[in-house]
């Protein structure tokens, strides 16, 4: 399949990797938008949000549960988390993603 995150998950794609388990990865953002900037992707690949379902909805879970472990683990004051669905919102990597950020103020409502 022709997908760079699939690509980052099997490894054919190098990365900075910041968590890995069974289930997901997480891995520093190539074009950072803040000082810390991490995707956490499930191993799976789910297209977008709009494909979350009884059957795939524990995987989300585990990526929320993975984002506070790692905001934890690196002492974050404060984060965002951010997914971006379909082409109007931005989504420009059709494997799901949760972008963590971090490091500065964020503003609201999201432009
Ligand atoms: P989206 O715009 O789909 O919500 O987010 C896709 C994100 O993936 C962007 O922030 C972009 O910088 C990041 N990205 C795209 N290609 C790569 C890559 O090859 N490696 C890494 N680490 N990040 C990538
Ligand atoms: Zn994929």
């Amino acid at each position: 399949m022709d997908c760079i995150f699939c690509k980052i998950i099997s490894g054919e794609i190098p990365t900075t990797k910041v968590y890995e388990d069974d289930k997901v990865i997480a891995f520093n953002d190539i074009e950072p938008q803040a000082p810390v900037h991490i995707l956490i992707i499930p191993k799976e690949h789910i297209k977008s949000a709009a494909e979350i379902d009884g059957s795939n909805s524990s995987l989300i879970a585990h990526v929320f549960e993975v984002a506070a472990k790692i905001a934890k683990d690196m002492s974050l004051d404060g984060f965002r988390i951010v997914n971006n669905c379909g082409d109007s919102a931005g989504q420009t990597v059709k494997h799901i993603h949760f972008h963590l950020m971090s490091g500065r103020d964020f503003g609201w409502p999201a432009g």
